[in-house]
């Protein structure tokens, strides 16, 4: 079961606790808030932990990020790869880093924690609800529907320009939103968000 609500009013907190609604949106800025949890690219956990970058994608399962829980201390450290090759362009990395901090602000690793202990804890995310929890979490983080109508976005072009998020992101976006036009109900969170951002301010790109 995908939590929706409970997804929409964690991006709605964090939006209450910008200063500044500034897009694109940079994680990084958002992390940084979280005394818990730090981020590091594979290239720099690499380095710390004398081994290749094919050993950090092993350890992560992943090419493009990954995030560590340690239950104990309850810490999180979030790695991304930062290599440009496999057309890993800025919208990707901001999307990887984004979906990431989903799996924290959702709290899905203590939940898979537990079976991973004897393991290195590292946790595969392999349930494909907090995948998709994550990527719905990145998605309204990055690129929040209710503020379309105020910010003129018009085009998979302009979800691109405004969000800093890749072509195909874009457009996998604007046909969300069109279903989202046709088909939402209206809640108390899209007036939320509005509000917010017209109290904050926002900064375009
Ligand atoms: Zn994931």
């Amino acid at each position: 079961m995908i939590r929706y609500p409970f997804i929409y009013n964690q991006v709605l907190q964090i939006y209450r606790d910008m200063e500044q609604i500034r897009f694109p949106i940079e994680p990084d800025n958002i992390i940084s808030r979280f005394s818990n949890c730090r981020i590091r690219t594979y290239q720099q956990f690499a380095q710390t932990n004398g081994c290749s970058i094919r050993d950090v994608i092993l350890l992560c399962e992943s090419k493009s990020g990954c995030t560590h829980y340690d239950v104990a201390n309850n810490r999180y450290l979030i790695l991304w790869n930062s290599d440009n090759a496999d057309n890993n362009v800025s919208g990707r990395k901001r999307w990887t880093k984004a979906h990431e901090l989903g799996h924290v602000v959702l709290k899905h690793l203590p939940l898979v924690a537990e079976p991973m202990l004897a393991e290195h804890g590292f946790c595969p995310m392999e349930t494909s609800d907090f995948e998709i929890e994550a990527d719905q979490f990145a998605a309204t983080l990055l690129c929040p529907m209710p503020l379309f109508a105020m910010l003129e976005i018009k085009s998979p072009l302009d979800i691109q320009r405004v969000f800093g998020v890749s072509n195909e992101a874009s457009n996998h976006r604007w046909d969300e939103y069109i279903k989202w036009l046709r088909y939402r109900r209206k809640t108390a969170w899209e007036n939320d968000m509005k509000r917010v951002a017209m109290q904050k301010g926002i900064i375009l790109p």
